[in-house]
């Protein structure tokens, strides 16, 4: 069967492409390159056999190898696809032909697995991460047979999966109904239009887009069609699983990219504002035991008792895929805030998911004291986003536009790609957060516009082209451009403008606050530790006074605390080990010892 190309199929206005998926931009240091050598060892570790024993169990064949623990104890069905997507992921964004290999062994060996009537014995909600899987294995691997069996499926899921679809409610928060045994239920249906979408536009024959309809969730999504009037609540149903309620709109991205119809871009956009205005905490996590809340300050509140603040991995995945749409086809550089706060406090400061399973999935935020656990369970549903989220890592940092080039992140690491024609490539080198500077290189000569991301926390932001300054003015929440004509080897210095920033939790909430330093949340060790206050209105209150800056991200308070219990620096999350008790939200105003 000849495929279309891919571009044949999008109806969507591209402004922005990310660079991460031509395998032409690497990652070269620093902890995110530490975590993604460190997630290619351990998906590499698990033994395909074991992966599949369940798979090949089940469909009565021999099956080598020894089951998994936790959630992949009967099959690998909760996370599988995403597995393979992270490792065909990894194959093009770092390089790794192993993980390529891995994905392909994998979709091989579970095609294997599959009854002549596509039946992949797999719920809704598995389903929905196989496909991603395979259509990642077809257009990141190359591997022609994913996408054929994934056609081969589609008939059998058609047949299949009940079309009562309930629309999710405070009492059926994912709006399945879950049988026993049943491959009919479906968990999360209105996130399953996503990846046929994504098939459809990587060649999948009209059935796939056909059935990518079906599964829209329209009530849910027209109630993001406008924005509400300033001042007033968003007109939207909450207790809702915050996860796969930002998730669904990836499915609505898809929509756009594959109809071009402006409603769903506009759905989006409107729901990105409703999620990082009135859902998340400082470090971009959100839905405490992963409900979306109502706007009366329960987001403030759930910091008193719950320990689940946020479901980080796979909130992470959600926020990235969702902010990165809008980066593509807004081209606004305002979405990539989002983005960086997660890398950096996010998924950027869990504890990596070990081999055996041991995965992080709840950040915890607590008043008092907070602790990082992994998950009780093993290899749960954020075991298959980790790893799509890591491999995805090298895809945030570069974007190609019509004229040049735009730099979302400042992360040591090297992009190249072709300009008008030309070659051109760019090397990053920096220590930030450690530092507040960065240096680029360019290679390659002509006229293009660079486009350096000016965060909206920025103070200070500016940039220089071969010791000259640049004139130009930097907005925080835009780019900084520099349209000019390049030559080989000129160097841009850039100031990025990271400081210390207090982020109250929500309106109700004003003296419950966070402390970063740009995107990277703080976190006070708080193994005997007095909480940190400050006067109230702390607005009025002179950062500079109140804190004495350190190497590193590293903040003293200069208050004081009891004999007993000092106050702790402020230093980022990610560096709070495993077990170790830690505060990243304070009242300011309600300095209690117990
Ligand atoms: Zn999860």
């Amino acid at each position: 069967m000849s495929r279309v190309e891919r571009s044949d199929r999008v109806r969507a206005q591209v402004v922005l492409r990310p660079l991460g998926h031509t395998g032409r931009v690497r990652i070269e240091s620093g902890p995110l390159a530490e975590r993604i050598a460190d997630a290619a060892d351990t998906y590499l570790d698990m033994d395909p056999d074991d992966v599949l024993h369940g798979f090949r169990t089940a469909a009565g064949r021999a099956a080598p190898g020894a089951p998994l623990t936790g959630w992949s104890a009967v099959t690998s069905e909760p996370t599988f696809g995403q597995w393979v997507s992270g490792l065909a992921r990894l194959g093009v964004t770092a390089g790794v032909t192993a993980a390529s290999e891995r994905a392909i062994e994998l979709v091989d060996g579970f095609a294997e697995t599959v009854g002549p009537d596509g039946d992949v014995r797999m719920s809704l909600y598995g389903y929905e991460k196989l496909i991603c899987g395979l259509v990642d294995t077809f257009t990141l691997a190359g591997h022609e047979p994913a996408l054929a069996l994934l056609e081969r499926t589609v008939p059998w899921a058609d047949r299949t999966f009940d079309r009562a679809r309930p629309t999710p409610s405070a009492h059926d928060f994912a709006g399945g109904r879950i049988g026993p045994t049943s491959h009919a239920r479906t968990l999360e249906w209105y996130t399953l239009a996503e990846n046929l979408h994504r098939a459809w536009l990587a060649g999948a024959d009209e059935r796939v887009g056909e059935f990518a309809r079906e599964w829209h969730y329209d009530a849910y999504w027209d109630r993001f069609l406008t924005e509400p009037q300033p001042g007033r609540a968003w007109p939207v149903p909450t207790w809702l699983h915050a996860y796969s309620h930002l998730n669904t709109f990836a499915s609505a991205a898809a929509a756009y990219e594959a109809t071009g119809e402006d409603r769903y871009l506009e759905i989006v956009r409107n729901a990105h504002t409703y999620f990082t205005t009135t859902q998340t905490f400082a470090t971009g996590g959100y839905g405490p035991s992963e409900f979306t809340l109502p706007e009366d300050g329960a987001l403030g509140r759930s910091l008193e008792w719950r320990t689940d603040s946020a479901e980080i991995v796979c909130g992470s995945w959600a926020a990235f895929k969702v902010s990165t749409a809008l980066l593509t086809y807004t081209g606004e550089a305002r979405y990539g805030d989002w983005v960086e706060q997660l890398v950096y406090s996010g998924i950027g400061a869990v504890t990596p998911v070990r081999p055996g399973g041991r995965t992080p999935y709840y950040q915890d935020y607590r008043l008092g004291v907070a602790t990082k656990l992994p998950h009780w369970d093993d290899w749960p549903c954020c075991s298959g986003t980790y790893l799509q989220c890591v491999s995805e890592l090298p895809n945030f940092l570069y974007y190609a536009a019509d004229d040049g080039l735009a730099v979302l992140l400042y992360v040591p690491s090297t992009v190249s790609w072709e300009h008008d024609g030309r070659e051109f490539g760019l090397t990053l080198q920096t220590s930030y957060p450690r530092t507040d500077d960065a240096r680029l290189t360019l290679r390659g000569s002509g006229h293009l516009a660079l486009r350096l991301r000016v965060p909206s926390w920025s103070d200070g932001f500016a940039a220089a082209v071969n010791g000259e300054p640049v004139p130009a003015v930097a907005k925080e929440g835009d780019w900084l451009v520099i349209d000019r004509d390049w030559r080989d080897g000129d160097v841009i210095d850039v100031t990025i403008g990271a400081g210390l920033r207090v982020l109250p939790v929500d309106a109700r909430h004003p003296n419950r606050v966070a402390f970063a330093h740009g995107p990277v949340v703080l976190a006070q060790k708080a193994d005997w530790t007095m909480p940190i206050s400050l006067p109230t209105p702390w607005e009025m209150v002179d950062l500079d006074q109140a804190f004495e800056p350190g190497e590193g991200v590293r903040y003293t308070p200069s208050g004081v605390g009891t004999a007993r219990l000092p106050l702790g620096d402020l230093r980022p999350l990610s560096e709070i080990a495993e077990r170790t008790p830690y505060r990243v939200y304070f009242d300011l105003d309600d300095p209690r010892i117990v």
